[in-house]
């Protein structure tokens, strides 16, 4: 584990289990149709059990870089946030500005609800094939500068790493 101080607010990198964290806000790494699937959105939506779903499907659609949110089931949290990762496609689609967005709109959304902390996966990392040390930087960099813009009552962000190269390459953009 590995913190920073952001003005009054810890931003916390961990490996870890993100359907396992304590937290406010857990954010999901869905897509546009939020239809649930493999890898973190399918551990979320497993551990949370079926009531996630069922808002789901009521809300029906999300589009690339925004967010959107349910409550949070059986998971330890209040309320669950779907955002949805840009598909990497060779660096030429705006994938740096929506996977940006991705961490901006979560976080205006969880001081909307007002949390006080969130626990975030590493988006667009898995099967959205986003190159690991890029989506770092830019995940990072988007939560300082929502940080440093917009007022909000945030106490803690948590970047929950799953294998030991994703930890990693947070962990040297949390340090830069
Ligand atoms: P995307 O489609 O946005 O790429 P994935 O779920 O395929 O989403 O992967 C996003 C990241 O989430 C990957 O780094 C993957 O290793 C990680 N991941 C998978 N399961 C979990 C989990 N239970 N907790 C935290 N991270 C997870």
């Amino acid at each position: 584990m590995e913190k920073i101080k952001e003005g009054s607010v810890d931003i916390i990198v961990k490996k870890g289990d993100i359907t396992e964290e304590e937290v406010d806000i857990i954010v999901n790494a869905a897509n546009n149709r939020l239809l649930g699937g493999g890898g973190v959105d399918g551990a979320i939506h497993r551990a949370a059990g079926p009531s996630m779903m069922s808002e789901c499907r009521k809300i029906g659609y999300c589009p690339t870089g925004e967010a959107v949110y349910t409550t949070a089931g059986n998971l330890k949290a209040k309320y669950c946030i779907h955002t949805v990762g840009p598909i990497w496609q060779g660096g030429f689609k705006n994938e740096e500005k929506l996977l940006s967005n991705c961490y901006i709109n979560s976080l205006k959304l969880a001081n909307k609800l007002n949390a006080s902390s969130i626990a975030f996966p590493a988006i667009s990392c898995g099967v959205y094939g986003y190159p690991i040390e890029e989506a770092a930087n830019i995940a990072i960099n988007s939560i300082k500068k929502f940080l440093r813009t917009y007022p909000n009552n945030l106490k803690e962000i948590r970047l929950v790493l799953f294998n030991d190269t994703t930890y990693n390459a947070f962990y040297r953009a949390l340090k830069a």
